[in-house]
């Protein structure tokens, strides 16, 4: 383990990419070579490996693809390769990654259709049964766990356990929670569960992945609508010796690599999501008293990230958010419609001690004298 050295210029706390540690970074520091086996079986193997075990307990049903790009080509790869010409998607929707997961396939020219939730309510899924009983005709169903865009989280056992009792095939964009929140996606009937190097892994961005069910990879051949976003080719390669099919980002890889074992010796996932929990909570707590209202219902919010409404009509975030970055903290803009807001991240290698900080710089640029 490498000892934190803060040597950005300020920490980003934002969902992904994120701040990373020390270690991360220097392992990016030498090149590998994309066909020797240093490469190909002594991390993308092994990476694979860790992938399905960090997902679920049943490893020998699932196999981990990776894929260049960043979050969203492993989505678009998924559904594309797994929903057949003649299957119907249902997407379930209340953000921006939801509404991204419904252009894609409008791009792609898959049968569609939507259950569209307000962005700051939960899907319900006794509506989603019904959904599924009155069109026969859809064949899979696509979620999003963590809606990064307000920082809801989904009830995804729920959900799942609809899906799977209508027999559908299961997508979850897990892109924001996967590693950072426990769940297991045999245990839940996930089909195709998809997140990246850059969130919850705390890697650096440059590819993605997706964890799926080994009997579900093998119907996905001729799916694809495009050469290189071909979840099934990139499976049969990479299976055979851990060759990606066009070059592999290496030191991304290497990268993620290196994050993977510090997950585990922080004490994996459920230590992660302790800290993560505990960040949050912090963070929620001391911006109440600072007069931050959080969008999202308590029994909703993830430990991920928050979005605050602005606390008044004269609230300026772009000066707010150059405030807070001169003295060392980046926050993320809103991304909803409905209401005026901006987001604060608290995963990647973030600490207590780091929100207590924050919440001191933003009480000094509110002028919070009292605060402490
Ligand atoms: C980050 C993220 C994505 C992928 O976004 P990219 O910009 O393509 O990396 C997709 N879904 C969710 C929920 C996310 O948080």
């Amino acid at each position: 383990m490498y000892e934190h050295v803060p040597e950005n210029p300020y920490l980003l706390l934002t969902p992904g990419p994120l701040s990373t540690s020390a270690g991360v970074r220097d392992a990016m520091l030498r090149d590998w070579c994309t066909w020797d086996s240093d490469y190909n079986q002594g991390v993308v193997q092994r990476i694979r490996r860790q992938l399905v075990a960090l997902a679920t307990n049943q490893v020998d049903d699932y196999s981990a693809v990776l894929l260049q790009g960043s979050g969203t080509f492993s989505v678009e790869a998924t559904i594309g390769s797994a929903v057949p010409r003649e299957g119907r998607l249902l997407v379930i929707e209340n953000g921006a990654y939801g509404a991204r997961m419904l252009q894609i396939a409008e791009v792609l020219g898959i049968s569609a259709c939507v259950y569209r939730v307000p962005e700051s309510e939960v899907p319900d899924a006794r509506r989603v049964c019904q959904l599924l009983a009155d069109d026969p005709h859809i064949t899979h169903v696509a979620l999003v766990h963590c809606e990064t865009t307000t920082g809801i989280l989904n009830p995804l056992a729920a959900l799942a356990e609809v899906v799977k009792a209508a027999g559908k095939v299961l997508i979850v964009d897990a892109m924001s929670t996967f590693a950072g929140i426990r769940f297991d996606a045999g245990e839940l009937g996930i089909d195709y569960l998809v997140s990246s190097a850059n969130k919850c892994i705390q890697g650096v961005p440059g590819f993605a992945f997706v964890i799926a069910r080994r009997a579900e990879l093998q119907n996905c051949q001729h799916h694809a609508r495009s050469l290189s976003l071909d979840l099934y080719a990139q499976w049969q390669d990479m299976d055979k010796d851990g060759k990606w099919r066009f070059t592999s980002p290496t030191h991304v890889v290497r990268a993620c690599a290196q994050a993977l074992d510090e997950l585990a010796a922080e004490g994996g996932v459920a230590a992660r999501q302790a800290r993560y929990t505990e960040n949050q909570r912090r963070l929620a707590e001391g911006m109440e008293r600072l007069g931050f209202i959080p969008l999202i219902d308590r029994r909703w919010q993830s430990p991920i990230i928050t979005a605050f409404l602005y606390p008044d009509d004269r609230f300026d975030f772009a000066e707010f958010y150059e405030q807070v970055k001169a003295r060392g903290f980046v926050l993320y803009p809103g991304k909803i419609s409905q209401a005026q807001t901006f987001r604060i991240g608290n995963i990647g290698e973030v600490y207590a001690t780091d929100i207590d900080r924050l919440l001191l710089v933003i009480a000094e640029v509110r002028g919070a004298e009292n605060f402490a």
